[in-house]
């Protein structure tokens, strides 16, 4: 494989003559491009390239007012909500700036099947549906344990809920490992690029099977014929600069798209954070300031239209407020980033801090004060409309339509089970505020005939 793809997913000669230079806005260019992209029609290279000149405070706001409508076109005022699960911190990687690398000499947790059950438990318990089973590329867990686990996710239940959906971030795998994993029934398979500037990313991860730059920019072609057509990519800002990296991911969504037919279901956009036993953080000459991951974020949304994106809770809570207003459709709560330390208080190592470290009660609370509606919907996957057909409902606009009302059943349930009074108050208005706000008529009575019915006791409603 090394040698007979690289070229096809990338250009940097492209990139890098995009990037050259230092250019002078152009106002008539800039109106131009924004009103093309205000109509959710994506990006070309070139106007992403200028879009990340964009400076003054002026033109950065006309930026993120354009990516948050296109946001609300698409997915409407929904963000949906999910929690990390970490089942291993073991891992044979020395990626420089993680916790988990093996130059790192701190203590380590796998999770046994009945500690999963702990950890889903007490995951359930604050009201959560949807986990990404999260870990280190340990060589003891191999695809039929991965699948496993999943299973004893799937299988753990309380009286109050269960979870609907494990969407998993595990190092790269073979078609057979991808194959294994699907019919366990994955959701979406999430792999981040970390970066992909060869020469940056040898030197962070110069030892392990990470090191394999190809094997990894690869990982999707493998994982989409093993028949999982929902996958998430990224890159984690801070490794290299993060203009020459949101270039190369839409290169690699192009290729994607060209050779698969599909682009990806998410992105994430994680930021790099202090972790113990690395000392990337403190020494990266590329840090990404909040103004340039605002502004990153509202590109991504405006070239990716249809695409997730995928918010976790390295940032903190102000800064997580500021970039639901510039395009983000996804976000954790409540997240712990060690093996056992939702169930367990000891804390083994996290692979790195984290910022905001709200409840998910409370994350609830905020997201809906300001005018969102909190989703744990898993419908799409559980309907089958996952890849393509996902797309292609969510560029005729109608994805809208089956998420609403799957938002507010959610939501509702979340309300009736797991709220703390505060947010119960805060919450059945932002529900009925949204109810009585559709335009559509049948989908506001199927609306409040659902919310009625939940009040009532009901619960999963099927669509
Ligand atoms: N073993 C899997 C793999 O190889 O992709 C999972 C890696 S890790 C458990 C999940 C992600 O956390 C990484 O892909 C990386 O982007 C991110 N990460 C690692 N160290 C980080 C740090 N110090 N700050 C923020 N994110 C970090």
């Amino acid at each position: 494989m090394p040698g007979k793809f690289p070229n096809e997913v990338l250009d940097q000669n492209k990139i890098a003559s995009l990037l050259s230079g230092k250019r002078v806005l152009d106002k008539i260019r800039f109106s131009e491009i924004l009103a093309k992209a205000s109509k959710s029609e994506g990006l070309s290279l070139e106007e992403a390239a200028f879009l990340l000149d964009v400076e003054s405070i002026d033109d950065r706001l006309a930026l993120t007012e354009a990516a948050i409508k296109v946001k609300e076109s698409i997915y409407g005022p929904r963000i949906v909500l999910f929690a990390p699960l970490y089942v291993s911190s073991h891992c044979i990687n020395d990626c420089l700036y993680c916790g988990f690398r093996t130059g790192s000499q701190t203590p380590r947790r796998r999770l046994t099947n009945e500690e999963i059950k702990g950890d889903v438990e007490a995951i359930i318990a604050m009201g959560h549906k949807r986990i990404l089973m999260v870990c280190g590329e340990d060589p003891t867990i191999e695809p039929r344990d991965i699948a496993t686990m999943m299973q004893v996710i799937y299988d753990t239940r309380l009286p109050k809920g269960s979870i609907r959906r494990v969407n998993v971030n595990v190092a790269p795998l073979d078609t057979e490992g991808f194959r294994i994993i699907k019919s366990a029934g994955i959701g979406t398979y999430q792999c981040f690029q970390e970066t992909f500037h060869r020469e940056t990313y040898f030197r962070m991860h110069g030892r392990g099977p990470k090191s394999d730059f190809d094997n990894r920019i690869h990982v999707f072609d493998r994982c989409i014929e093993a028949g999982i057509d929902d996958f998430g990519i990224g890159f984690l800002f801070g490794l290299y600069d993060h203009r020459f990296e949101m270039l190369a991911l839409l290169q690699h969504i192009a290729f994607l798209e060209k050779n698969f037919g599909i682009g990806p279901h998410t992105i994430s956009i994680p930021r790099l954070e202090p972790a113990e036993g690395a000392n990337v953080f403190e020494t990266t000459p590329w840090k990404v300031s909040d103004k340039d991951l605002i502004k990153a974020t509202a590109i991504l949304r405006l070239a990716v239209p249809y695409t997730g994106i995928i918010l976790s809770t390295r940032e903190s809570s102000a800064m997580r407020q500021k970039l639901l207003r510039v395009g983000v459709s996804q976000m954790s709560a409540g997240s712990i980033t060690n093996p056992g330390g939702y169930s367990d208080e000891s804390r083994a190592v996290s692979q790195f801090s984290v910022q905001d470290h709200s409840s998910l009660d409370r994350v609830i609370r905020k997201v809906c004060g300001e005018h969102f509606i909190p989703s744990f919907c898993t419908g799409c996957y559980r309907k089958g409309r996952t890849g393509s057909k996902f797309q292609k409902l969510a560029k005729g606009q109608h994805i809208n339509e089956f998420c609403s009302l799957n938002a507010v059943a959610t939501l509702q349930e979340f309300l009736e089970d797991f709220a703390s009074p505060e947010t119960k108050a805060v919450g059945e208005k932002s529900v009925e505020k949204f109810i009585n706000g559709q335009n559509d008529g049948n989908l506001k009575t199927r609306m409040a005939d659902w919310r009625a019915r939940i009040k009532n006791g009901e619960r999963d409603i099927p669509y």
